[in-house]
């Protein structure tokens, strides 16, 4: 069997694969190292929908950004509220573009080579990984992995809930959407089990994607899932449209303790080192943070340290039990949040990026004696 040699190893070729590797090419430090992307799925031909808030500063991917709202709007039981986020702006990238993009980068960089080689095992022996391919032996010093198993992360915890979405791309007959603003929630839909609302993002008058999410521990059917999508859309636009596209999926709601590495030595990346939100669900951000700061580890040769529990970790967690055992109170809190809480704040408190100052000041204004119950 041949054995080749990379400067650089990823696994997977996801959201954090590509954004990993497109850090890499575009530090300063780069002088042409080579990278091998190893990602048997093709998990790139699976369409979704990528949004996130940022700041009006540069962003790594504002060129291929399809479309970038200013306001936002929640949906209260008896009425809409749209508010500018100014510092922010929420953005959309479809993952056909992303995608797109990464591979035109690859296809221009001669040290970056990307394969669907299946990887059978990989193990670190005196300072060098080893991993067996369909394909050979391909050896690094340094291994990225955004490989992980749901089964394990579900098994492992007494905290987990599925944040499940469904919706449909429409192209309606007339022009019905309000497109200066994206609905982050909209909670006017039938609460079931855990806590639902409506998604939108309206791309123009009349073409939108709207989907109907659910936090809650057991899986809803796509009946379910069409069925409250049909009365939604008929109950707000009144219009005839076409599905063009659906996207469905579940990403893990849960306090498992994901780890910056894994089992192997290897440093995690994406949802494997816990990027995902627990409790939003958002990671893309989060991913595009982390890439920036492993590309400028691997330049200055430092070795990035073991995640530490932050106080963010202890409120998603009072978060997650309320979702879980008392998803009336959850739904009431999410609700009081965007109502008593600027948008923007509310965004900076979910990014991690506000002081304990600013977090007091926000949980003020929220219901505490069901957040005090979950501590006790
Ligand atoms: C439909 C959908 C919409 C989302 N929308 C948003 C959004 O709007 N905003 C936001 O911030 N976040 C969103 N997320 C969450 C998050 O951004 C994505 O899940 C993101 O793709 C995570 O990046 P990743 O690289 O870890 O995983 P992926 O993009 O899934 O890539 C991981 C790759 O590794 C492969 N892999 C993983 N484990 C193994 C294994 N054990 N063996 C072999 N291969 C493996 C996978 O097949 C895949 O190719 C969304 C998630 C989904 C599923």
């Amino acid at each position: 069997m041949n054995t080749t040699n990379y400067d650089i190893v990823i696994l997977g070729g996801g959201c954090a694969g590509m954004q990993l590797m497109y850090q890499f090419i575009h530090h300063a430090q780069y002088k042409g190292e080579s990278i091998l992307i190893l990602d048997p799925n093709k998990t790139y031909l699976q369409s979704k929908s990528w949004c996130f808030w940022h700041t009006n500063d540069t962003h790594p991917y504002q060129t291929i950004f399809n479309t970038t709202w200013n306001n936002l709007s929640i949906g209260f039981l008896n009425e809409t509220l749209e508010n500018a986020i100014h510092p922010y702006r929420y953005s959309f990238i479809k993952s056909e573009t992303f995608f797109d993009f990464h591979f035109d980068e690859i296809k221009y960089n001669p040290s970056v080579v990307y394969s669907n080689d299946a990887v059978l095992s990989f193990e670190k022996k005196d300072n060098q990984f080893m991993i067996q391919t369909s394909q050979g032996i391909i050896t690094t010093t340094d291994l990225y992995s955004s490989f992980w198993m749901p089964n394990e992360v579900e098994n492992k915890t007494n905290l987990y809930l599925k944040q499940q979405f469904y919706g449909w791309e429409i192209h309606t007959d007339k022009p019905v959407f309000n497109a200066s603003s994206a609905t982050l929630m909209d909670f006017t839909i039938e609460q079931t089990q855990g806590v639902n609302f409506a998604y939108v993002l309206p791309y123009s008058t009349q073409h939108a994607l709207i989907e109907i999410t659910g936090f809650c521990s057991e899986d809803y059917s796509v009946d379910f899932f069409e069925s409250v999508l049909k009365k939604y859309i008929e109950s707000n636009w009144h219009c005839s449209y076409q599905i063009i596209k659906t996207e469905q999926a579940s990403i893990p709601m849960t306090n498992f303790a994901f780890k910056r590495f894994t089992n192997e030595g290897a440093i995690a990346i994406g949802t494997a080192a816990g990027m995902v939100k627990p409790t939003t669900g958002y990671a893309f951000n989060r991913i595009t943070r982390d890439s920036i700061l492993l590309a400028n580890h691997f330049f200055n040769k430092e070795i990035p340290a073991e995640f530490t529990h932050t106080r963010f970790k202890f409120y998603d967690r009072l978060l997650l039990q309320l979702l879980k055992y008392s998803p009336a109170k959850a739904l009431h809190i999410l609700m009081q949040l965007f109502r008593r809480v600027s948008y923007k704040h509310v965004l900076r408190f979910i990014d991690e990026d506000s002081s304990l100052f600013q977090e007091a000041l926000l949980f003020a204004k929220l219901p505490k004696k069901d957040f005090l119950k979950q501590i006790f």
